[in-house]
């Protein structure tokens, strides 16, 4: 049986395992997918060990995703992005990053035109990166708002775009089309919020990649007839496009989408 997985610590909270094993049995691979946890410093033998043991495909989280890139070879996206969240083994190790392809992909199947749209993008991490890269591939006009202003001018540098503090996103937010939240902001009930509710309006989209709970940024645009999008079609299609990599079947999307949701009400019923 191959064996799939994902790296992080810490790694207890991941869904992943959850949505790729449901995808696994439905395409009918026998396989399992585990969560492992490894330390920062333990990556290198542990990537290895995994190509020497026949592992089908790896994903890497937190805090992995940029070291990865120091020890082994990548694709130019993932270069550009700065970090890798999947490794391929067919023929020989490989990384990739599909966080920015699973964010265009979950505004693009919501019926969102990238091209040309005018995106506000707040945070400049990992996850902002590939996102930043991979929209501004497509056409966007990209403006990043980041609490530490150097690390997002040195990102809207690298990508074309412009940069701003967080205190800017009272000028920004009106006149954006779509508003990305890729900042950890949200992740925590309580966590204070960007910019007032009030900043926004109908016809905008808002895309808050925390999957976890439904943020006070989703609650505020919907309360203002945005489109709200979640962060869970972006895990999902992440995923999805990962899956496609290691197996070059087709991904069952709607099965991985209902197996990270009713995991996450499992979560739900767990706290409440
Ligand atoms: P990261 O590399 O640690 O970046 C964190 C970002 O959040 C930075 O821009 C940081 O700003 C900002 N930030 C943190 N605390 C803040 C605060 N109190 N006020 C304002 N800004 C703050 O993390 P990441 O990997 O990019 O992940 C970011 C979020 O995306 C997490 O919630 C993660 O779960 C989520 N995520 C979702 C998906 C998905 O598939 N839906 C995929 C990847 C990540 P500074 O630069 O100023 O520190």
């Amino acid at each position: 049986m191959r064996v799939y997985g994902i790296f992080g610590d810490p790694i207890g909270h991941s869904l992943s395992p959850a949505m790729h094993n449901a995808a696994l049995a439905a395409l009918g691979i026998e396989a399992c997918y585990h969560a492992f946890r490894v330390p920062p410093e333990r990556l290198k033998e542990a990537l290895f060990g995994a190509e020497a043991m026949g592992f089908g495909g790896l994903n890497l989280t937190i805090p992995l995703k940029e070291i990865a890139l120091e020890i082994i070879p990548a694709d130019e996206l993932a270069k550009a992005i700065g970090a890798v969240n999947t490794v391929s083994f067919d023929r020989k190790i490989r990384g990739h990053n599909t966080d920015g392809e699973g964010a265009l992909l979950s505004l693009r199947n919501a019926g969102v035109i990238v091209r040309g749209s005018k995106v506000v993008l707040i945070g400049a991490g990992g996850a902002a990166r590939a996102i930043a890269y991979t929209l501004a591939r497509e056409g966007a006009e990209i403006a990043i708002a980041n609490r530490n202003v150097k690390r997002g001018e040195e990102l809207a540098e690298s990508i074309g775009g412009s940069a701003f503090g967080l205190k800017d996103l009272k000028m920004l937010v009106p006149r954006a089309e779509v508003v990305i939240n890729a900042t950890s902001v949200g992740l925590r009930e309580g966590d204070p919020r960007l910019f007032p509710a009030r900043l926004l309006k109908r016809g905008q989209v808002v895309l808050d990649i925390v999957y976890s709970r439904e943020t006070e940024l989703l609650k505020d645009a919907a309360d203002a007839g945005a489109l709200a999008l979640d962060g869970v079609m972006m895990l999902v299609y992440q995923g999805a496009i990962a899956l496609e990599i290691w197996t070059g079947r087709e991904a069952p999307g709607d099965v991985m989408e209902q197996a990270v949701r009713s995991s996450l009400r499992e979560c739900e019923g767990k706290r409440g």
